[in-house]
Order: C-alpha cells, then sequence, then structure tokens
C-alpha cells in the first residue's frame, strides 16, 4: 500500500534525500564556514547569482568560501525572514534546498534597507481603467497529459478567484489563446525564455511582471490538484503555485513574510490557499481594493507574523515609556 504523506516541514530534508534533483548536493554544505574550500560551493554561487544575491562582478567559480558568499547568504538571510547569522546552519540550507519559484528575489543592498511590500522595478502593473478584465489561457501545445483539462480549470479559477476577491480586477478564461492577456504553459527545460527548468523540484514555475502575461510552469513536477489522490511525496500543489505566480503577473515580487503566498519557496505537498494581509495591501496599493473587500473580515490568525512583532515591539515601546514616566513622577 501506497502510504499517504502529509505536510510536515521537518521531514523535507528527508523527502530530499529520496529523490535526485538540482539542488540535493548542497546538504553536504551544512555549516560550512567562510574560507573553507568545498567540492562544488561554485554550484552554491551560481544559485545566489539566478536568485538575485550575488552580482556576477563579486563572483568567481572557485570553491572557496568567500566574503562575497558570506554576504550573499546574510541577505538572503535577512530577506527570507530568517535569523541572520552568515552561516550555512540548518535552518538556511533547509530552506536553499526548498522547491522555489524562478523570479529572482530584490534583496535589500543594505539591511537596513529591507522592506515588507515589493514590486518589480519601476513598480509595473497593467495599465488599464478600474475596474478592469484580463483574459487568461492555456496553451494548447504545452500542456502535460498528467492532468484533466477540467480540473486544471477549475484550478485555476480559484486561484485568479482569490486576486479578484480583493481588488477591482476580473479575470476570465478565454479561448483564444494568441489573444489572452495572460498565457499559461507547462514547460520542459530550455523554453526559449533564457530560464530553463531545472526537471523535478528545484525551480518549480516564473511569471514575468506586467503587461507580459507570460506564466511558465516545469512540465516535469507532479503537479497534484488534490492531495488524496496525488500521493507522491514530492507532489506540488497547482493551485498554490497557481496564486504565486497570478501574483508576479500582477506586479507583485517577493516577500519576506513566510506566510504570504508571495513568499518564494514552497514545500512539497504544502498548501498555501490564502492571501495574508502583506499580499493583499501590496495588490491593492497597485489596483486599489475590490468595493466588496472588507479587512475587517479577517481573523486574528490572519494578520501575518511580521505584523504581530510589529505590534509586540509597539507594545514594548509602549511599556517602556510607560515604566520611565512613573519612575520619573
Ligand atoms: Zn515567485
Ligand atoms: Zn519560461
Amino acid at each position: 500500500m501506497t502510504p499517504i504523506y502529509t505536510v510536515n516541514p521537518k521531514n523535507f530534508t528527508t523527502i530530499l534525500k529520496n529523490h535526485r534533483y538540482n539542488w540535493n548536493e548542497f546538504e553536504k554544505f551544512r555549516d560550512v564556514t567562510k574560507g573553507s574550500f568545498v567540492d562544488g560551493i561554485s554550484q552554491l554561487k551560481k544559485y545566489f547569482n539566478h536568485f538575485g544575491y550575488l552580482m556576477a562582478e563579486d563572483m568567481d567559480s572557485t570553491d572557496i568560501f568567500d566574503a562575497n558568499l558570506e554576504n550573499a547568504i546574510t541577505r538572503y538571510q535577512a530577506k527570507l525572514g530568517l535569523p541572520v547569522t552568515g552561516k550555512l546552519d540548518s535552518g538556511t540550507l533547509s530552506e536553499i534546498m526548498s522547491p522555489r519559484c524562478g523570479v529572482p528575489d530584490k534583496p535589500p543592498e543594505k539591511l537596513s534597507d529591507m522592506q515588507r511590500l515589493e514590486y518589480f522595478t519601476g513598480r509595473p502593473r497593467w495599465a488599464r481603467s478600474i475596474p478592469m478584465t484580463l483574459t487568461y489561457a492555456f496553451s494548447p501545445s504545452n500542456f502535460i497529459t498528467s492532468l484533466s483539462m477540467q480540473d486544471t480549470r477549475e484550478v485555476f479559477k480559484r486561484a485568479f478567484g482569490h486576486w479578484a476577491a480583493v481588488i477591482p480586477v476580473t479575470f476570465l478564461e478565454a479561448n483564444d489563446y494568441g489573444f489572452a492577456d495572460i498565457k499559461i504553459g507547462f514547460y520542459s527545460g530550455d523554453h526559449g525564455d533564457g530560464e530553463a527548468f531545472d526537471g523535478v523540484l528545484g525551480v518549480l514555475a516564473h511569471a514575468f511582471s506586467p503587461e507580459s502575461g507570460r506564466f511558465h510552469l516545469d512540465a516535469a513536477e507532479t503537479w497534484a490538484v488534490d492531495f488524496k489522490t496525488e500521493k507522491s511525496e514530492v507532489a506540488v500543489d497547482l493551485e498554490s503555485v497557481a496564486i504565486h505566480e497570478i501574483g508576479h503577473l500582477l506586479g507583485l515580487a517577493h516577500t519576506s513574510v513566510k506566510e504570504a503566498v508571495m513568499y518564494p519557496s514552497l514545500k512539497p505537498r504544502q498548501k498555501k490557499l490564502d492571501l495574508k494581509i502583506d499580499d493583499i495591501k501590496g495588490v491593492q496599493a497597485l489596483y486599489g481594493s475590490n468595493p466588496n473587500f472588507n479587512f475587517q473580515a479577517f481573523s486574528e490568525s490572519d494578520i501575518s507574523s511580521n505584523d504581530a512583532v510589529d505590534f509586540r515591539i509597539r507594545s514594548e515601546i509602549c511599556f517602556i515609556f510607560l515604566l520611565v514616566l512613573i519612575l520619573w513622577l
């Protein structure tokens, strides 16, 4: 009998050990320190270069853990909301090895410049009058046989619906792929846009900023519409990835808020279907609010941990201020 796997991020490294994929070998860099020479660390430099943390001019092809790599790790940790140690500790390495979106992150130059809401350079959005309608269609020639068209259409309808509920934008599926604003397809390896897919796990999908509309998914993944029927331990939730990539198509870049859908990584068998306040504020800054949307409908648990931290810090400042006032009086 095939075991039913449940989401458990703790056993994620074990899952990865059972499958060969691009970033498996990073495991051997656990606790490697600056100044060390470790075979293959140049691949980690390439990873950080690809995702926006190591500029080409700061990168060499040696396997030496140099100061530039340490700096890249530090900025990565800050961007991904990890403890900033500059070291390849297990939490950091586990995040590096997690399957993720192929769109590069926008790390801060300096840690003090960290921002919560992130957009693409120039803050592009679909420049149409509001309320607007965007059409989407599936590539007739770039589809995968493991998914039924009916299931896929339903998944995407729901995924677009999450965004349509918060902004004055309507998404309509179109029959004419050539004329659709958003073009969705599954591709393998090098598919002509300079962002080759890498097989199982690693990069899952990517999408382009407005008004490109290109939305590409890695055909090599085990895409799941329902984890009850798709038992593979490397299955990836199609709806969660679709929601994330639609965020890019609308103009959002990656966030540091781990619970938000615009966080760059997603573990196998993990679902992330609800927009968080960070996602909503980000997209509403571009398009305004859907008149039917109401922030008050959000429960306490929907408030992201960063909001909670902000609140805690504010409370502590108030408490210290009160204490000083009492002592002074
Ligand atoms: Zn992304
Ligand atoms: Zn592509």
